[in-house]
């Protein structure tokens, strides 16, 4: 289901349920000449679409707007948009604490861009990882009061509050679209190989190789790329979403 197309009928039955609600989170980034410059967010988006024929999820509207950084190249008549991460934090706590206000406890992040690296984090994903955490405190303090977490009513938070349900802290979780396994089974690049696959397989009409661009060495690979590399990329993803999903 797409949130914005949703009734409030159907919010309050996924709240129940306890449907995951996914944010795909990106950049508007160059990727050479080859790939379109949405590409990173697209990934996510179209993943996420076919993730949601095999199970029920909420996707919400993409948040395109990340630190892309200009490290690939300048922006002029490339198309890069870069948003300060600084500037990505305020927004992101006015989002996550719009989210929990409406009910929502069981949501995700998932980010393409700059994650081949998770564990330390990049602007983008930290912006929204921090986020997240704060927003949690400060919800709680707001609904539960201060002291909500030395009540002795939490004396089982080391156990029972392990699990996904009980503890707050996992209301809003944050993701790679490729973790470590997937990683070591396919290539992680910059519009080379593994994204021009993924791209062939997710949105073949956006792919143009006619104007395939070799002069820079981060693209050399993508003249490897296939569909079928892609679709292989793209079947370990959903794989490792569902799993995450289904907690
Ligand atoms: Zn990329």
């Amino acid at each position: 289901m797409r949130y914005e197309l949703m009734r409030p009928k159907q919010i309050r039955e996924a709240i129940e349920k306890r449907t995951p609600v996914v944010l795909p989170l990106g950049v508007l980034e160059y990727h050479s000449e080859h790939l379109p410059v949405g590409m990173d967010t697209l990934a996510v988006v179209r993943c996420a679409e076919l993730l949601e024929k095999e199970m029920d999820i909420v996707i919400l509207p993409p948040f395109y707007y990340g630190s892309c950084s200009f490290a690939v190249e300048k922006p002029e008549g490339r198309g890069s948009v870069h948003v300060d991460s600084q500037a990505l934090v305020p927004f992101a706590r006015q989002l996550f604490m719009g989210l929990l206000r409406v009910g929502f406890r069981n949501i995700h992040t998932f980010v393409h861009h700059q994650s081949e690296n998770f564990a330390s984090g990049m602007p983008t994903d930290l912006a929204f990882r921090l986020a997240s955490k704060q927003i949690i405190f400060e919800f709680l303090d707001q609904t539960k009061g201060e002291g909500w977490w030395g009540s002795n009513t939490m004396a089982d938070y080391y156990t029972a509050h392990d699990s996904l349900d009980a503890n707050p802290f996992n209301w809003i979780q944050n993701h790679p679209l490729m973790d470590d396994e997937i990683l070591k089974a396919y290539p992680f690049d910059h519009a080379g190989e593994g994204e021009t696959s993924l791209m062939m397989s997710l949105c073949p009409n956006e792919v143009d190789m006619g104007s395939y661009d070799n002069s820079k060495w981060y693209v050399e690979s993508a003249a490897r790329a296939s569909k079928e590399t892609g679709d292989r990329g793209v079947a370990m993803i959903l794989k490792y979403m569902k799993r995450v999903l289904q907690g």
